[in-house]
């Protein structure tokens, strides 16, 4: 091939291979934002229900030993009542500033309902999930929460914990963690109740 038209081919060839590699770079980073959007709960920037459930199964996969957190506001829809649905609103990303402060890089931490937040603890055994647990209450507890000038209203949360050995489905520990939640609110509520069930599973699946 001559030079004089060699040339121009090449250089446009060249050009046309880096638009295409611009293209699919700029096509991979909005799916990847698309992605994050819609795993993203918009109000407290938690992973939603679905994107939580999803990425615990795949975490209790590869775990031998984990706990799951139910938590619970307490009482929330009181706030509504006395202070309105935005006071409501702040209460609640005031307990998940609280919650995400209390937790280590690698805990999943997730919104699975209104005002009920679960968090997965990989790798983690029985007295550190207690603690654990006992924290993310306490700095609840600690939230200054003035819904009105000089008012200021008490945010409390309860909270179930199951025990997972990896072997449990995650439907199975968090039945058993809501459970606990149950006792929790049904014991008077801003407290932890660990599921005993999970406990002798984990005694018999990891022998
Ligand atoms: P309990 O201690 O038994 O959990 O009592 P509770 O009042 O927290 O529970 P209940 O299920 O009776 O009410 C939950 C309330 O939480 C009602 C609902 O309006 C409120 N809620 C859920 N999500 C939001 C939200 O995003 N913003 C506001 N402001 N309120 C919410
Ligand atoms: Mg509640
Ligand atoms: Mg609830």
């Amino acid at each position: 091939m001559p030079v004089l038209t060699g040339f121009p081919i090449s250089m446009y060839i060249f050009i046309q291979n880096a638009k295409l590699k611009k293209t699919s770079y700029e096509l991979t980073e909005a799916n990847r934002l698309l992605q994050i959007r819609a795993d993203t709960d918009s109000m407290t920037g938690l992973l939603n229900r679905n994107a939580f459930l999803e990425q615990v199964k795949h975490a209790n996969k590869n775990c031998t030993q984990a706990a799951l957190l139910v938590i619970d506001a307490d009482n929330f829809k009181n706030i509504n009542d006395l202070y309105g649905h935005h006071a409501g609103d702040k209460a609640l990303t005031a307990i998940v500033s609280a919650l995400r402060s209390s937790l280590r890089v690698d805990d999943l931490i997730g919104r699975i309902g209104g005002e009920e937040f679960a968090v997965f603890l990989s790798n983690t055994e029985m007295a550190e999930a207690q603690n654990i647990a006992e924290q993310l209450r306490k700095s609840v507890e600690a939230i200054n929460f003035t819904p009105l000038p000089d008012q200021p209203y008490p945010l409390t949360i309860s909270i179930g914990i199951a025990l997972s050995s990896g072997i449990v489905t995650t439907a199975q520990v968090i039945r058993m963690a809501d459970q606990s939640l149950y006792q929790a609110k049904a014991n008077g509520r801003n407290q932890v109740v660990l599921n005993q069930q999970s406990l002798s599973h984990n005694r018999n699946t990891t022998g």
